[in-house]
């Protein structure tokens, strides 16, 4: 019977410890949102901007360095303002 009582025990252990991880994992997820919505609305302004670049014809044109951005860049990146050089 104390086998038993030990492997009982065990158990309980365990899945207090799943219990502890999987609330571990949804506080990582959820900053993990947060940080993905402030990210959105970083990408949302630089969109805008991009967009602004595509008007006055300017798209695809380093604001740095006024060399053309490589279209691999754009197609990763569409909303970058600078080439692989200056940033991001
Ligand atoms: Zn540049």
């Amino acid at each position: 019977m104390t086998i038993t009582d030990e492997a009982l025990k065990t158990v309980e252990l365990d899945q207090g410890a799943v219990g502890r991880l999987s609330r571990m994992d949804s506080l990582q997820n959820q900053s993990l949102a947060k940080g993905l919505r402030e990210r959105e609305s970083v990408g949302l302004a630089l969109i805008q901007e991009a967009l602004r670049r595509l008007d006055a014809g300017t798209y695809g044109i380093c604001t740095e360095c006024g060399d053309p951005i490589v279209a691999e860049r754009l197609s990763v990146f569409p909303e970058s303002g600078t080439c692989a050089h200056c940033g991001h």
